[in-house]
Order: C-alpha cells, then structure tokens, then sequence
C-alpha cells in the first residue's frame, strides 16, 4: 500500500518553557512523514529552500521517506515558523509565519505517487492541497488537516478541499473558530455537511475525538509528566493514524479506532523531546508497548 504526504517542511524556531531552539527541523509533513514511517513507507511531497541543511534531508532518507517528490528551490528560502508556548502547552502563539517558497509553490506530484492508495494533505495553503487532489487518481482514502492561519487566510478555499476529502483533522479551538460553534458535536456536524464523513478533532491534554455519521470514539491523552515540546503533536498523531490505516489497508470502523490510539501513541513521544527529536531513532516495541498501555488507560 502506499501512502502520500504533502505539507510544510519547515525551519521551525520554538520556545517552550523548558528551553529554546532555532532553526530546526519541522514542518506539518516532517512530522506527519517522520510518524508514519513507523508503520509505512512514505511519499513525501513539499517544497524547501536553498538553505535546507542536507543533514535534514539525510534524516529523512533514514526514514524511509522517500523524498522524490521534493522541490529544492535555488532562488528561495525554506518555510519558516517561529512560536512560543506558555504554561499552556496546549496553546501555541505564533510570532513569525515566513511562507518563502510556499508563496508561489505549485505542486507537481510525480507519476508514481499519483495513484497513491492513501493521502494526507497535512496543514498548509488550501490552494496547494486543491492543486494535489487534482493531479491524484483513485485514492482510497483523503485525511485533510489545516490550522487558523488558513482559517482566516482561505475559508473558502478550505471548504472547497473539504467537499473532496474522506476525513478532517483539527484541534478544537480551530474547529470552533471555523464553523462558530463552541459545541465540538454541532461543529462536527458542521463539518460534515461540507463533505467529509469523518472529522477528528484534537484536543491536546485532553486527548482526541473521532466523530463520524452514526458514532463517536473518544480516547485521553496519554498521561505524561515531562512534555517539553508539543510542536507538532498534533501532526504526529496524524501520521501514526494514516501511516497504521495504509499498513492494514483499511478503513473499517475498528481500524480507524485502533489508528487514533496509535496517533495518540506517537504523539506521546514527540512531544517528549524538542522539536522532531522525540520522532528519532523510536524502536517499534515502545510504540506497541504505549498501544498497550492505553488499553489498560480505558479498559472498564
Ligand atoms: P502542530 O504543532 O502539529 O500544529 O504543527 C506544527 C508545525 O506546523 C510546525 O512545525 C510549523 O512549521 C508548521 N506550521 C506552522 N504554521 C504553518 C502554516 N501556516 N502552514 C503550514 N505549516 C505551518
């Protein structure tokens, strides 16, 4: 089976609490690619500047992420975001949002990943992601992710994405802000009359919701002490999610069940280091052993 991922691949400068970092790897696809590698080989499509550090590129190749599908621009610089957290890891604010090579990026998806089995548009322009859907044919299965910046920026270019997709991933207080509704059911449902069947709403500390037509499957956080980084949490849960649905080839119900426990189990580790460094060098049987650990969670 294989899996396709278009996103951000960014230069990320972050300040938590607990310590800062500059320019260092991140980005919606790094971490949606570097989460799913554990369970599938991965497509990735993106676009980075001049000024990318090869060692990054190395990391990914590592990976097992295959990296045709990126465009290196000469003439630009690489995406940037520089945010902080207080002491509510679960808000990130953002300072600095440099688009760069993002700003006149049109995507072009190499032949052999257009008929890729399954495909995450992870947060990034709307346009761009309305750009891939028209270039893939005869996918199984389309999870969309975005954040508020594009909320704002593109509504209505978003709804259209949404008319096309099988799945929406969104923290709750940009689900909220998107449909104006401060009930995550009725938001939902919201959601849902624009196109997509299923709508996962991330929520943090708190866990993450899958709410689709005719149930609801709720799962917590897994509970950590030591969080000291939760860029790109939400991100990793969507990797472990696609990247455990392409490995079973499968959309049922139970599957996707099992895929939100596996994203909220990548999830854990990555925000225990700062960065993508809590995606590194992760030996499978800690990803299976927190699977396991979450039964225990929610077992009555
Ligand atoms: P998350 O913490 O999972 O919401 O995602 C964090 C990642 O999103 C960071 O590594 C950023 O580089 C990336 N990011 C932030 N703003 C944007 C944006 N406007 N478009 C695409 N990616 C972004």
């Amino acid at each position: 089976m294989s899996l396709l991922v278009v996103g951000s691949v960014a230069l990320d400068s972050i300040k938590t609490p607990f310590g800062k970092r500059e320019d260092v790897l991140g980005g919606s696809a790094t971490y949606l690619a570097l989460a799913a590698s554990y369970f599938t080989p991965v497509n990735l499509v993106s676009v980075v500047g001049h000024d990318f550090p090869g060692s990054y590129l190395e990391f990914f190749r590592k990976r097992n992420i295959n990296l045709e599908g990126l465009t290196i621009s000469k003439n630009n610089r690489t995406f940037r975001w520089q945010g902080y957290y207080e002491d509510d890891l679960n808000e990130a604010h953002t300072i600095r949002t440099e688009l760069n090579v993002f700003e006149n990026f049109k995507p072009e998806i190499p032949k052999e990943y257009q008929s890729c089995d399954y495909l995450f548009l992870a947060n990034v322009d709307p346009d761009i992601q309305s750009e891939v859907l028209h270039q893939v044919k005869g996918v199984k299965f389309v999870v969309c992710d975005t954040i508020g910046y594009w909320i704002d920026k593109k509504p209505e270019s978003l709804k259209k994405v949404l008319a096309k997709v099988d799945a929406f991933m969104v923290n709750e207080s940009e689900l909220r802000e998107f449909t104006h509704e401060s009930n995550l059911l009725k938001g939902a449902k919201k959601v849902m009359e624009l196109g997509p069947g299923i709508v996962v709403v991330k929520r943090g500390d708190s866990g993450a919701t899958m709410f689709m037509t005719n149930s609801i499957f709720s799962l917590p956080a897994y509970p950590l002490e030591a969080v000291l980084d939760p860029t790109g949490a939400g991100d990793s849960f969507g990797g472990g999610f696609i990247g455990y649905i392409c490995q079973e080839d499968s959309t049922e119900e139970k599957i996707l069940r099992k895929a939100m426990v596996y994203g909220s189990a990548i999830a854990s580790f990555s925000v225990g280091g700062f960065g993508t460094e809590g995606l590194k060098d992760l030996e499978f049987e800690r990803i299976e052993k927190r699977h396991h650990e979450f039964e225990e969670l929610t077992d009555f």
